[in-house]
């Protein structure tokens, strides 16, 4: 089962283009001036299975051009398999996917359980928020430190 605090149907402000976002549950990394911090406490949330979850995305498939997930942090060992059936649907619907994490890039390919994920994940906005490095001109991403990586590069 997957923990998520929240569910857009279709935001444009969450990546390129309308999507589906998903907040999962829980936060390690704890940033000062994060804008969810609802999302921190890893007990919080409600539970969906990745079926439910495609169900709402497939509720707006109309109108949307992929699903983000953001959080909270994505990349949680406990999330990593129903994370992989989520994606796998997901991509059937040939629907792109974006994934915003506070971890580096470079930290996530070193946990081999993260592989299969990164994989199928079309980009990859990385790293904490840091409110010194804000800047409101950014687009997709918060602070300066943080990277739009486009991991697949047909998106
Ligand atoms: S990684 Fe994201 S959700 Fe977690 S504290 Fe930082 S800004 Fe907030």
């Amino acid at each position: 089962m997957l923990k998520v605090s929240g569910f857009y149907d279709s935001s444009c402000t969450n990546g390129d283009g309308w999507r589906s976002v998903i907040f999962f549950t829980g936060c390690p990394h704890k940033c000062k001036g994060c804008l969810n911090p609802e999302t921190w406490d890893f007990d919080g949330g409600e539970f969906y299975s990745p079926l439910d979850l495609l169900q709402k995305i497939k509720n707006n498939i109309d109108h949307i051009d992929g699903v983000t997930f953001s959080g909270g942090e994505p990349f949680q060992e406990r999330y990593v398999d129903d994370l992989l059936i989520l994606i796998n649907e997901i991509k059937k619907l040939n629907l792109n996917i974006w994934c915003y994490t506070g971890y580096l890039y470079e930290e996530l390919l070193k946990n081999s359980k993260y592989s299969s994920i990164l994989k199928n994940i079309d980009v990859l906005v990385d790293g904490p928020f840091i409110r010194e490095k804000y800047d409101p001109q950014l687009k997709f991403r918060g602070s300066s430190n943080q990277r739009v990586l486009f991991l697949n590069k047909k998106t």
